[in-house]
């Protein structure tokens, strides 16, 4: 039988008592009375019976209810716990995650609010301390507020942007952001914007870099081309004009000729000036004491810059870095950056001052020249190291001067690039290679000065330009020596089988029979003669003609030619074939 309810149970009980008290109400004689007091007795026991048996109940049902509704509640508190926490770790499973990525991320609402940001957000400025709201536009460069703004309105319209733009970082510096906008979609709405933030500014720089050393390596060619092309003429006009200086000649002509042999030596500068930048290698190498170089070259400027105002620090590193390196390449590089910081700081009235500073790690050495003159402008830093840029009044500058500081640094297996100083000046930094292990290297071999021929010497030149073929011919006539001209390797093995020289002096490139092929000639036919040999080039700087040099030791005279430099050195060179013959 199913369990009667405690509302149904009660309702019997009451029926029950009900239906006694209206048997004893009508119960009338003594005898009823007697009955009455004795059913009066049993109603009374049966209606407390009824309540205790009644109250017994529920008290039991009672207490089954409360430990089923404990029961019910500890179930519910326990799943609600359980739940509380499995949100918990997911919340903070993703809050891992996204502190994990590197890139910053921040999510934003459609007014820029940022709601969520990450911990590298929080390095690139993302959360400023004192804002409780921050805006994506507090962390934002104020020139790139627009742009942000409106791909910021695109990523809600419901499509992915990608922008770049300057960054502030936390620490107040400067770089360049590159940033995602990705809409957040719940449902058909977009609520949200989460956004990718990636610091590029290395990235960016050594891409820039990359592109200006191909630039440049590009120009290299170029301009050692034309530099080698315009060194003939050149050397061919300086030839005749010291030729013709050799004659009696009115002061006025004299003048005229004296000019016009300074210009072309104008010409010869320019041109070793361009192929300085474009050069490779070649050069005689020792083990160079950096701190020594900055302290002379500013010594050669120290009484210039105290006359200009300008203060200079030497921060030079206490360990007194050594490098291998050319010694007067690297005093020519800081020369030209120290002469181009005094002309920057003369158009400032402020305290002028340049710091020359050093510093050497296990495998770099670092030479720095900072001003504090106006800085150069972004724009103009990716033309700098171009050859012939310049910012200068005509007169001032010839745009080499950085060039040739890029072309040492890259010969010597370093760089050199330009940064800004926090008070606006710049700050050129140069990173060169220490190779320790070249520290044990002997040092350059000094050569013995030799015995200078006198005398009526015969000379063998040999050069596929007339002009300057005959500018040599004249010239050396004049000095009293014999000489004959030849245009290529092939005529001068056919004369050199006739009659003999004392000197052979040889263009290295040439058509037909090259510098080195002629040179590869002598020694397999006639090795008496390779002593013999001088090499005339325009070009030394390049890597073939710099390795032929370098290896073959053969004595070298520079084209524009100095007269006076190759009389000196043809004279030698006799003398000494002479003497070891
Ligand atoms: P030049 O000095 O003959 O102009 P450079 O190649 O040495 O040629 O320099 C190129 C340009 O770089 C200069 O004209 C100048 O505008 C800029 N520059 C170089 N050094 C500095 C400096 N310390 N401060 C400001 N501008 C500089």
């Amino acid at each position: 039988m199913p369990p009667l309810s405690r509302l149904t149970r009660m309702l019997v009980a009451i029926a029950a008592a009900s239906f006694l008290a209206i048997v004893l109400a009508y119960l009338r004689t003594p005898a009823d009375r007697a009955g009455r007091t004795l059913a009066a007795a049993a109603l009374i026991g049966v209606a407390v019976a009824i309540i205790g048996v009644w109250f017994t109940h529920s008290l039991r049902a009672n207490r089954r209810y409360a430990a089923l509704l404990e029961n019910e509640v500890a179930s519910q508190t326990r799943s609600l716990m359980d739940s509380l926490a499995a949100t918990a770790a997911a919340e903070r499973n993703l809050r891992l995650v996204m502190d994990a990525v590197p890139d910053a991320i921040v999510v934003v609402d459609r007014a820029a609010t940022i709601l969520e940001a990450n911990e590298p957000a929080r390095g690139m400025g993302a959360i400023p301390g004192t804002t409780q709201r921050p805006s994506l536009f507090d962390v934002v460069n104020p020139d790139a507020i627009g742009v942000v703004q409106e791909k910021l309105g695109a990523a809600f319209e419901g499509d992915v942007q990608h922008l770049e733009v300057p960054l502030i970082r936390a620490d107040s510096s400067h770089g360049i952001a590159a940033l995602l906008y990705a809409p957040v979609r719940d449902g058909s709405k977009i609520t949200r914007v989460l956004i990718l933030a990636r610091d590029v500014t290395d990235q960016r720089r050594s891409e820039s870099q990359y592109q200006q050393a191909e630039k440049l390596a590009a120009l290299g060619q170029l301009v050692s081309g034309v530099a080698h092309e315009i060194n003939n003429p050149a050397a061919i006009i300086s030839g005749f004009a010291q030729t013709l200086l050799l004659d009696e000649l009115k002061p006025e002509h004299r003048d005229m000729l004296q000019m016009m042999y300074d210009e072309a030596t104008r010409i010869g500068r320019i041109t070793s000036s361009l192929l300085a930048f474009a050069r490779a290698g070649g050069k005689q190498r020792g083990l160079v004491d950096l701190n020594d170089i900055a302290r002379r070259t500013f010594a050669l400027r120290s009484y210039y810059l105290s006359t200009l105002n300008i203060t200079v620090a030497l921060d030079l590193d206490p360990s007194e870095p050594k490098i291998w390196a050319d010694a007067s390449e690297l005093q020519q590089m800081l020369l030209n950056l120290l002469i181009n910081a005094e002309q920057a700081l003369l158009t400032v009235e402020r305290a002028r001052t340049i710091t020359v500073r050093t510093r050497a790690d296990e495998s770099d050495t670092r030479l720095e020249i900072a001003d504090s003159g106006p800085g150069i402008p972004a724009e103009l830093r990716t033309r700098i190291f171009d050859p012939f840029f310049t910012a200068k009044p005509e007169g001032v500058g010839t745009g080499l001067g950085l060039s040739i500081c890029y072309g040492i640094a890259r010969d010597h297996g370093g760089r050199i690039w330009v940064e800004s100083e926090a008070a606006g000046g710049a700050r050129f930094c140069v990173l060169l290679p220490r190779d320790q292990r070249e520290e044990a290297r002997a040092p350059a071999v000094t050569t013995q000065p030799s015995p200078a021929a006198t005398g009526r010497l015969a000379v063998l030149v040999v050069d596929d330009e007339v002009a300057l073929r005959e500018a040599l011919l004249r010239f050396l006539q004049r000095r009293d020596i014999h000489v004959e001209g030849v245009a290529d390797g092939w005529e001068a093995i056919r004369l050199l089988e006739q009659r003999a020289f004392d000197v052979i002096i040889s263009d290295v490139r040439m058509p037909g029979m090259s510098g080195r092929e002629f040179l590869e000639r002598l020694r397999r036919d006639r090795p008496d003669l390779v002593t013999r040999l001088v090499f005339s080039t325009g070009d030394a700087f390049t890597p073939e003609t710099a390795t032929l040099l370098k290896e073959s030791g053969v004595p070298t005279v520079a084209k524009p030619f100095d007269f006076a430099v190759l009389e000196r050195v043809v004279r030698e060179v006799a003398g000494r074939a002479t003497a070891s013959a």
